[in-house]
């Protein structure tokens, strides 16, 4: 186990905000895991994976954990369980070399293995729930393990129970993936050249990817804004994809960069921070941005999308 204190977060998280973590502690197996829990059991606990999806607003005053755990096995022919600091694209590659498929459509995503059950990450169709068995935890009071089903693990867009009612009370400690023998080279090469072509590249550009969420909206919504915006994009939401709230209504997405970009954000900036010309739904810190300059312009972006479509769009990015 690795100890720091008054540790600076810039090489911690992907916006490159140079935020202060009271302490750090990288552990290496789950008896350290259990031990650093242990020890600084009442203090604010955070843990992290490659800070690709965190926007530190202030200095940490608690304990920021980190697995240096990485390894990754088949449990049979159709099953790996990869351990959580085990970076996700790092897997999908190795899986592809070995001639499996399936996370291929998740290739490039920046961040860890943990991270990918906690916020059920997806791109081009694929989301990690589509592809995850199990997960297995550590439960934050007792330290005792505990394994959930895809089921239990209540996935949505980019959500799951971890996220809610079990924030901060489980560490995801390994996942389980469902894989099969396949060829996958040729989708994730294309994949990595579509994805480098349009997103900033992590350790070049600070972004934490996209900045929100794609908003749903009731089918009688759309159809209004439809009538005004003819050309407006839309998907219609399979009823198991989406936790609707207790209505009648179809709900309907809407692609958030499309409302940005009708609003002529594209490329517009606030101190440091920049609507990321090539795609609208991510914020990049351009110049040394400050975490207010990237809240503000977040801010404006979303109260400028509610106003012109009357559509609120939500970050997906975690604000600590
Ligand atoms: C350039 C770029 C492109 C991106 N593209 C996509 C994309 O296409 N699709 C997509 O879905 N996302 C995308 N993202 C967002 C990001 O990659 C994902 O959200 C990713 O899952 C974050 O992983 P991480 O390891 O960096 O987690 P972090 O950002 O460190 O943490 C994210 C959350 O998970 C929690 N967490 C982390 N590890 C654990 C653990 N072991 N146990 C419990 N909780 C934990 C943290 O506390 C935090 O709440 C992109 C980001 C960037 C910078």
């Amino acid at each position: 186990m690795k100890t720091y204190y008054n540790i600076s977060l810039l090489p911690y998280n992907t916006f490159g905000i140079d935020a202060k973590a009271k302490l750090f502690i990288e552990y290496y197996s789950l008896d350290e895991l259990r031990q650093a829990l242990k020890e600084y059991k009442g203090e604010p606990i955070l843990h992290i994976g490659q800070g690709s999806n965190l926007l530190f607003t202030k200095d940490f005053e608690g304990v920021i954990l980190h697995s240096g755990m990485a390894r990754a096995k088949f449990l049979d022919d159709e099953t790996v369980e990869a351990q959580n600091g085990l970076r996700l694209d790092d897997m999908i590659a190795q899986l592809t070399d070995m001639g499996y498929c399936g996370l291929e459509k998740l290739s490039l995503i920046p961040g860890e293995v943990g991270a990918s059950a906690v916020q059920n990450v997806g791109a081009y169709g694929c989301e990690a729930k589509d592809v995850i068995d199990r997960v297995y935890t550590i439960d934050v009071e007792t330290l005792e393990e505990r394994v959930f089903s895809n089921e239990e693990c209540r996935f949505g867009y980019r959500d799951s129970a971890f996220k809610h009612e079990l924030k901060g009370k489980y560490i995801v400690t390994s996942v389980v993936y469902k894989v099969k023998p396949g060829d996958a080279t040729k989708t994730r090469q294309e994949i990595i050249e579509t994805r480098m072509a349009k997103l900033p590249t992590v350790g070049e550009v600070g972004s934490a990817g996209s900045f929100f969420m794609n908003p749903f909206i009731p089918e009688e919504q759309a159809n209004a804004l439809l009538e005004q915006y003819p050309d407006m994009p839309y998907f219609e939401v399979p009823s198991n994809n989406l936790k609707q709230p207790q209505t009648t209504s179809n709900y309907i997405k809407i692609p958030a960069a499309w409302l940005i970009e009708q609003c002529g954000w594209n490329g517009k900036t606030l101190g440091g921070a920049q609507v990321w010309p090539k795609q609208p739904l991510v914020i990049v810190n351009a110049h040394n941005a400050s975490a207010q300059d990237i809240i503000d312009l977040a801010a404006q972006v979303s109260a400028s999308v509610k106003e012109k479509f009357g559509i609120e769009i939500r970050p997906e990015v975690n604000y600590i």
